[in-house]
């Protein structure tokens, strides 16, 4: 038995944003386009909604993917009949997975976690695209300190699905009570977490703070590395007692 601490990626351990920003710049340049903040937004807004869309299942996702770069280069001006948006999406995709950012704490948190709880092993439980994901995880230098890595593009299944984590869970060889859900989304960390009867714990919390403990079953909240830490060595004590 040991226990295991299923962390979610973006916003909980990598910074997704800043890499997103800096491979659409990159991109941009490129295609001599200028980056600006107010196209970055633009970007981002009209990406959620097809994402929104792919989730309903309007939209494929090679067509999310060229469709997100025709928006933002007709919000740029530009004719798009002669341009392989497919490739830009790749590119995209490419210069995001090589430059991973940590969140800020990282690399100290973790090897706090690795004195403090040497039994404990790490596992990453994310929802995207694989290549991206692991080539973030791959260039930051995080890859050293996991013990596994699950993407839902290639378990077919996703968080929050009671599903996906009874995959993780097979896969460990662990009973659940051994695992403990670490995200900053409600409505896919937490809420999985609820969903497969697991021990949740939810990071960097805002809004309604006890509304959402409750709504969601939410066992221990974090606001810092500090206090995430403190929350992990809690668990830990009690699973070794
Ligand atoms: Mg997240």
């Amino acid at each position: 038995m040991h226990c295991d601490l299923l962390f979610d990626l973006d916003q909980t351990l990598l910074d997704f944003h800043a890499s997103e920003r800096l491979a659409l710049k990159a991109v941009m340049e490129d295609a001599d386009l200028t980056f600006t903040e107010e196209r970055y937004a633009f970007f981002k807004q009209a990406n959620k909604a097809l994402w929104l869309g792919f989730e309903k299942g309007l939209i494929s996702k090679p067509g999310l993917f060229e469709e997100r770069f025709r928006r933002l280069f007709e919000e740029c001006g530009c004719d798009t009949s002669g341009i392989d948006l497919l490739r830009i999406n790749s590119d995209f995709i490419d210069c995001m997975s090589h430059n991973g950012v940590l969140m800020e704490g990282v690399p100290e948190f973790l090897g706090k976690l690795e004195a403090g709880l040497p039994d404990a092993r790490i596992y990453i439980v994310t929802n995207g695209v694989e290549r991206n994901a692991l080539g973030r995880i791959r260039s930051t230098g995080l890859s050293a300190h996991l013990d596994g890595v699950f993407v839902s593009e290639t378990m077919g299944t996703a968080k929050p699905a009671r599903e996906y984590f009874d995959q993780v869970i097979e896969t460990l060889g662990d009973p659940g009570e051994c695992c403990i859900v670490i995200g900053d989304s409600l409505t896919s960390d937490m809420l999985g977490a609820r969903n497969a009867g697991l021990t949740s714990c939810w990071f960097m919390p805002r809004g309604d703070i006890p509304e959402e403990v409750k709504k969601y079953d939410i066992n221990y909240t974090a606001a810092s590395f500090d206090e995430l830490y403190d929350v992990l060595k809690e668990f830990y004590d009690k699973l070794y007692a």
